[in-house]
């Protein structure tokens, strides 16, 4: 990320210089200049900043007006901040396990969780590729229950359906939610995040419910958040945003040299890809198929000096926070599985090809090859 910030920082300077000039820090105009650029990369869609990208899945469930105690479909495998929204606002959050293959929810056990006080379907689109929205979108409609988008991991991928329509992730439920946290595909300087709809009116509410619930200054129609992106992110992530689609398919080309490499590995399960979504690979997430072996490769790695990240190394029903939901172990095998198996190698847009092939190869080494 430092390097990365070197080759950017003439332009970053300059984003930051004019920002102590206007000393408009709070919603200034580069925050309204981001949220149409990031709008019209996204298709179109109105795009509603907020603080971070917790915050969007809170303002998300906020706008839905559920009432207390709704249910709130959301996968065992994923970031704890997907469920904490849901349980901060007195909602309760119901678990489905995810796909083996893709880590991606899985719509068969949504449609199973599905209930008369459910209020939301909450899907992750995880390590970059969307989840199954062919399939969400159908039961969203088919049981009128919303379908929230979380896109933290997966900002700019697509998704063709059946009917040839092709759609930016985030774009196909009510809401899609965002973050600019530093180290996501799109990342601030800091906290950052967004939300995004297709519907003129739920952006509008949107945008009410990130400032206070207030319609105009202290008219306050809603209780509402005080969760607004800062002029100085907003003005940083304009010079990132430019970045984007290079930094994506840089991170695709490194995604590919892995595949290219790791498939034939034995003991290893590369990423699989759904042929009707890109993949814009915030991380490249292998399973060691002996799980037993995935922490042993970890410190091997960590030996030769290639750092790598579990993501995650509890299912969300097993956080202590979140005994109350009553669930047990072994109830979510998929989850509980991959949450053993699972190992993200380096992957981001400058690694070099001496530095990924020396991590191939030490890959390679430890499995015997
Ligand atoms: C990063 C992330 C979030 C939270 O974003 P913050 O900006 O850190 O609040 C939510 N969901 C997923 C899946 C994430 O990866």
């Amino acid at each position: 990320m430092a390097t990365e910030h070197a080759a950017l920082q003439p332009a970053l300077n300059e984003a930051m210089r004019e920002v102590l000039d206007t000393a408009a820090f709070i919603q200034g105009p580069a925050v309204g200049q981001f949220a149409a650029e990031l709008g019209e990369y996204l298709g179109g869609a109105h795009i509603i900043p907020c603080a971070n990208g917790t915050d969007a899945l809170t303002l998300a469930l906020m706008s839905l007006e559920l009432p207390a105690g709704a249910e709130i479909i959301i996968p065992a495998f994923t970031y704890v901040a997907t469920l904490e929204a849901a349980a901060l606002l007195g909602l309760k959050p119901v678990l489905v396990d995810s796909l083996p293959d893709t880590f991606n929810i899985d719509p068969t056990a949504v449609e199973a969780a599905i209930t008369p006080r459910t209020g939301a379907i909450v899907a992750v689109h995880l390590f970059g590729q969307c989840a199954d929205l062919e399939a969400l979108r159908t039961i969203s409609t088919r049981h009128g229950v919303a379908l929230i988008e979380d896109n933290a991991q997966a900002i700019g991928a697509t998704f063709q359906f059946q009917n040839d329509e092709t759609a930016f992730a985030g774009a196909v439920g009510e809401i899609g939610t965002t973050s600019f946290f530093p180290s996501k595909n799109l990342g601030g300087l800091g906290d950052g995040g967004a939300l995004l709809t297709r519907d003129a009116a739920r952006a509008a509410l949107l945008h009410q419910l990130a400032n206070h619930g207030q319609s105009r200054k202290y008219h306050h129609q809603h209780i509402g958040l005080n969760s607004r992106l800062d002029t100085l992110q907003a003005a940083l992530l304009r010079v990132k945003l430019r970045q984007l689609p290079a930094n994506t398919a840089a991170r695709q080309a490194v995604a590919a040299r892995y595949d290219a490499a790791l498939a034939a590995v034995p003991g290893i399960i590369i990423p699989t890809r759904d042929q009707r979504s890109s993949h814009v690979f915030h991380q490249y997430t292998i399973q060691v198929e002996e799980a037993g072996r995935r922490d042993e490769l970890q410190l091997f790695l960590q030996k030769c000096g290639v750092p790598t990240m579990i993501y995650y190394p509890l299912p969300v029903h097993a956080q202590a926070a979140y005994a109350y939901l009553g669930y047990r172990a072994g109830q979510f095998p998929v989850a509980e599985r991959l949450c053993e198996a699972v190992l993200s190698l380096p992957i981001h847009p400058l690694l070099t090809v001496e530095q990924q092939e020396y991590v191939i190869g030490r890959v390679g080494a430890f499995f015997g090859n």
